[in-house]
């Protein structure tokens, strides 16, 4: 590739690449985006929470406003001797670009600071503002990047419309899958409380083993809902079971364990513990039950911001993509909430997180394009 001159956004991918953003350093990744942003006439704001830094940048005062959303930080590389080539020098190999952060998501990135740039490059006058929101606390705890930012902006009134996440949403070929939403994702940390015993005199003890094995089936029996237009059918799966005291003549007092509900739309957290404490209440056991809740199931139905992304997608690849809401949980879960309607596009994700991450490079470009599309359709 030496002397092919690299286009803006593979140049831009590698220079992010070079900077090791392991969660939640930022490595000085958005400084390089400030710069970008602001020669487009961005005004820049920097907000720290904590070791998080979180760029909210904006062009333009007038409603609506479309956003550009994602991440600087990546997971670590894990072993870099197992890599082909170092994780943070990018590589080139058969129309592949290797390096942490390839794929997810400094490609996302690369892309659609330069599509504001093609864009911008030939509108100056439109309705509306462009925003772009970047955070360096996605792959990790994530309690001080996009969840804190969205709240500041809420709070002085500032009201995001369309976003579109970076994430690398592709399959098996860019653009053949767009998520509109996510399931929500809520977890239990269950103890229940017996009474120990000798292994002969079952009548003198409670087995906790026993009391939960017929309530652990029917929660896995149990039809949570059907799913509906849009989301798979709730699940629900056990993770972790503890108990016994190692001694075979001995029935244990306590057993814990760990589940998690993945649930569609159907549910909230609320009524979806309420559930699950009527059928544990059924049961007359002793027991106690920590709640967590990751994220709250979230859907942006078909309208200006989904047609846009299908047209600008159709017009690239000449299919339509598929639009899920599988998948795990993104940072979509902390924007969506505050009334935004919010899809991801990005690029194949099947290398993420691992050994060897890479993106193709014509698919970077050809994203690019996409974004830029997807500005022209909505302004
Ligand atoms: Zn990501």
């Amino acid at each position: 590739m030496a002397d092919t001159p690299l286009s803006p956004e593979i140049q831009l991918l590698c220079d992010l690449i070079r900077r090791p953003s392991i969660t939640p350093d930022d490595a000085g990744c958005q400084e390089l985006l400030i710069e970008r942003l602001s020669a487009l006439g961005f005004v820049c704001e920097t907000m720290q929470f904590g070791d998080v830094t979180n760029l909210w940048a904006r062009r333009g005062t007038a409603s609506p406003i479309l956003c550009f959303a994602g991440h600087t930080d990546v997971v670590p590389p894990g072993n870099e001797s197992d890599w082909s080539s170092d994780p943070f020098e990018p590589t080139f190999r058969d129309g592949l670009l290797y390096g942490r952060g390839a794929a997810d998501m400094k490609s996302g990135l690369a892309s659609m600071i330069v599509a504001l740039e093609q864009f911008l490059g030939e509108n100056k006058e439109f309705e509306g503002s462009l925003a772009v929101l970047i955070t360096s606390d996605e792959e990790g705890r994530a309690r001080d990047g996009t969840l804190k930012v969205i709240a500041a902006l809420e709070e002085r009134g500032e009201h995001i419309d369309w976003c579109v996440l970076g994430e690398p949403s592709s399959q098996e070929s860019l653009g053949d899958l767009v998520r509109v939403g996510r399931r929500g994702s809520l977890s239990g940390m269950l103890t229940v409380n017996g009474v120990q015993g000798h292994v002969a005199y079952p009548h003198l003890a409670e087995n906790p083993i026993r009391q939960f094995a017929p309530l652990l089936a029917e929660l896995h029996d149990v039809e949570w809902d059907k799913g509906n237009d849009y989301f798979p059918p709730t699940s629900f799966q056990v993770v972790d079971i503890k108990s016994g005291t190692g001694a075979p003549n001995v029935t244990p007092a306590e057993l814990t364990a760990r589940f998690n509900f993945r649930y569609s739309t159907e549910w909230t957290h609320e009524s979806l513990k309420q559930r699950v404490h009527e059928l544990f209440d059924a049961h007359r056991i002793d027991y106690d039950l920590q709640w967590h809740l990751s994220g709250e199931p979230f859907l942006t139905t078909p309208g200006k911001l989904t047609n846009a992304i299908v047209q600008a997608v159709k017009e690239k690849t000449g299919a339509e993509p598929e639009l899920s809401t599988g998948g795990g949980t993104s940072d979509g879960r902390f924007i969506s909430p505050a009334g935004v309607d919010v899809v991801e596009l990005g690029p194949v994700n099947a290398s993420i997180h691992k050994i060897d991450e890479h993106v193709r490079v014509d698919d970077v470009v050809a994203l690019t394009g996409m974004y830029r599309r997807i500005i022209e359709l909505l302004f």
